[in-house]
């Protein structure tokens, strides 16, 4: 099988997702920024379920490392067949009148230029027209997209509605190509990004409120992309799936 490339996979979605997609049969390269021995035990869990693996370090809002991690994941690897768009960041909670302006910047550059540079170097790697082989990229987004999430980031909310109109678009320019692009927006997530809102339970206490009365797993959110990332799906492009138990 092609290689998936996933951001951001050394905890979280990320992680939950390269599992899932090694059980399937996808060689994984798992990017991240800080966490080298988080990243080594991904790895090793995806090889425990019979996928090959590699690690690649790289901070997505970096043009010079986004490029770097693309090659190194066809290097050690082989040519790309899925890349899922999911490195994100959020800031501590507050209203908008509060926020500085480097906070604004780097919630931006991560979130949306990150975001934009893997979906560039993805569409250079799988287009036909470019000697790629087609295949399939899943940004996640978040249910912040179109909640707004007032009172506690809505820069976060914001980064991500602009990941939904790039899906929207870059699957009307990557059709052609055999490349699929769709959107997943997961809601309340049981993962570690809470802690950097401010509550680390954040999830587990909001998502009581949520129609299906839970905070989400990981492992949900990453049934929904590895659908995506498949040829179950080979007629789903420009869609935006939530998964955030009816929020
Ligand atoms: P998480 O547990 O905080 O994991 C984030 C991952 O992204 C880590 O692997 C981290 O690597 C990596 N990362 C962060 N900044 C990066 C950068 N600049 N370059 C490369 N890698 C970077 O987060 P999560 O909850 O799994 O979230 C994953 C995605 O889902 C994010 O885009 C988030 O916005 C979205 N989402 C999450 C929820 C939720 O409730 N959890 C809801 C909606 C949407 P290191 O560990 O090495 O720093």
């Amino acid at each position: 099988m092609d290689t998936l490339l996933i951001t951001g996979a050394s905890r979280g979605i990320g992680r939950a997702t390269a599992l899932l997609a090694a059980q399937r049969g996808w060689p994984v390269a798992v990017n991240y920024r800080n966490d080298a021995r988080a990243a080594a035990k991904t790895a090793t869990e995806v090889q425990r379920r019979g996928a090959r693996a590699t690690t690649v370090q790289g901070d997505v809002s970096v043009e010079a490392d986004v490029v770097a991690l693309f090659d190194k994941a066809r290097a050690d690897l082989g040519p790309l067949g899925g890349v899922v768009i999911n490195a994100g960041i959020v800031a501590p909670a507050m209203r908008l009148a509060d926020m500085s302006a480097e906070r604004l910047q780097k919630m931006f550059q991560v979130n949306v230029v990150g975001a934009y540079l893997c979906a560039r170097e993805a569409a250079r790697a799988l287009s036909r027209s470019r000697g790629g082989r087609g295949g399939s990229v899943v940004i996640v987004s978040s249910a912040a997209a179109r909640l707004g999430s007032p009172g506690e980031y809505v820069d976060y909310a914001g980064s991500k509605a602009a990941l939904d109109t790039l899906a929207i678009g870059l699957a009307k320019e990557l059709g052609p190509e055999g490349v699929r692009v769709n959107s997943v927006r997961p809601g309340l997530i049981e993962t570690d990004i809470h802690a950097a809102s401010g509550d680390p339970d954040r999830a587990r206490k909001l998502g009581a409120a949520a129609p299906l009365g839970r905070a989400g797993k990981p492992e949900e959110v990453a049934e929904a992309i590895v659908w995506l990332l498949s040829d179950a799906a080979s007629y789903v492009t420009g869609s935006i799936l939530d998964v955030a138990g009816g929020r």
